[in-house]
């Protein structure tokens, strides 16, 4: 594979995977632009060398034909405005440099594909529409990996949110380029070193924050970081079937009954892997799962019937803010409590603010997963933390210690 900021695109036809699955509103507004917007920098790097730019991505789930509402060409204008932050309508004076311009092929394959691929000039761009439309896409088919691959010179993987899927675009398709000829964009760059150094590089004491609602969703995730990590802090709704495991009265708290041996064989690993597990000390408990719930603080492992632990205590907070103050590498997965609700929200905002400072101080701090990169963003802490992955599903899968298909095609 080649490194893509020492690769020259100059008469290149690069043929970019991106991930331009971004929400849109019934008037197809997009309503959160950040995946389009983190690719940008790619893209603007390509056409600085001077090279043709031809983007791919999927949109929505589409039941495997053309439907309207996802189609691609509902973004052809915003990814304009976002190449031409400061362009105006009057034509440029002269010496001025033009507008990129964007152009839109209404299928990602064939004639139209082709010829319009033909006709695109180095500094413009070429917006593919929905891989989705066809089944094979998903399917990983190999016919039609091969027939998009007829569509660049270099392939560019810059979508880390589905590296975690074997489809036709973002791992098949890299077998029919060159190994020179395939690379990570900046996006998949930054997410994979910034995993690694996690992973594999982790300077010690390294301090894992895993929360959320379910256990089952994380067992994987902290059985691989039990062989990695000094200290795993574990908050949030699952917090209580370790609870439980232990022996402790959680009340009506979040449990999953059927994880509890798992709960215990974990405590277990850690111990013999002298592993630290921090299980919060104390609870916020609401007599209700409402953002009106009667609140009080209690010992997590005595909460009485009929109350439920909604958010880690002040005992709690203060416990795990010291681990966190100690570490030079912390990962956090997962909400402290229902940080949605405000009576709910001190536990997470508190650990993110220990976060950010313990970055302050040098840690190497990454933050993945969908709900705790919502938490550091309400709280306005994304830039106080090492890095915020964008892929969620494809993060964990990583951090479960999985071998990611889209990853693995351009790396082999
Ligand atoms: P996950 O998607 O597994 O990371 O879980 C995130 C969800 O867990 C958020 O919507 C939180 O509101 C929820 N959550 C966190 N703590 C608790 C808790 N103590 N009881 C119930 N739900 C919780």
């Amino acid at each position: 594979m080649s490194k893509f900021s020492d690769y020259n695109f100059k008469g290149q036809k690069a043929l970019i995977r991106v991930d331009f699955n971004v929400p849109l509103d019934e008037n197809f507004t997009i309503t959160d632009d950040t995946r389009m917007r983190a690719t940008i920098p790619t893209i603007k790097k390509i056409l600085a060398d001077g090279g043709k730019v031809i983007l791919m991505s999927h949109l929505g789930r589409p039941k495997g034909g053309p439907e309207d509402k996802f189609s691609l060409k509902h973004l052809v204008q915003h990814l304009y405005d976002l190449l031409n932050p400061t362009s105006v309508s009057s034509a440029p004076s002269e010496g001025e440099q033009q507008p990129t311009k964007v152009f839109f092929a209404n299928d990602c394959i064939g004639e139209q594909a082709a010829m319009t691929v033909s006709m695109l000039r180095s500094d413009e761009v070429l917006l593919l529409e929905n891989l989705r439309f066809y089944k094979e896409e998903e399917a990983g088919d190999e016919a039609f990996a091969q027939k998009l691959s007829k569509l660049g010179d270099v392939y560019v993987n810059d979508a880390f949110g589905t590296a975690h899927r074997a489809h036709a675009s973002t791992a098949v398709i890299a077998k029919f380029f060159a190994a020179d000829k395939k690379m990570f964009g900046l996006v998949m760059e930054g997410e994979v070193l910034s995993a690694e150094k996690v992973l594999h590089q982790a300077e010690k004491p390294f301090t894992a924050i895993i929360g959320g609602a379910k256990v089952s969703d994380k067992i994987l995730i902290i059985e691989n970081l039990l062989d990695r990590a000094t200290d795993i802090i574990i908050g949030g709704g699952m917090a209580y079937t370790f609870m439980k495991a232990r022996g402790g009265k959680i009340g009506s708290s979040l449990c999953e009954d059927d994880r509890l041996d798992t709960a215990k064989e974990i405590i277990e690993k850690a111990r013999q892997k002298n592993v630290s597990i921090h299980l919060p000390e104390d609870s916020i408990i609401a007599d209700k799962f409402a953002a009106d719930a009667n609140t009080n603080t209690c010992p997590s492992d005595a909460i009485p019937d009929g109350w439920m632990g909604l958010d880690i205590g002040p005992k709690a907070i203060g416990i795990f803010s010291e681990v966190i103050g100690k570490s030079k590498t912390i990962l956090w997965n997962g909400p402290m409590g229902v940080f949605e609700m405000e009576k709910f929200q001190s536990g997470t905002k508190a650990i993110a603010l220990a976060v950010a400072d313990a970055t302050s101080k040098g840690a190497f701090s990454l933050v993945g997963g969908g709900d705790s990169v919502a938490a550091v963003n309400q709280f306005n802490l994304a830039d106080k933390v090492s890095y915020v992955s964008t892929g969620g599903g494809a993060m964990l899968e990583y951090f479960e210690g999985k071998v990611l298909p889209g990853i693995a095609a351009v790396t082999e």
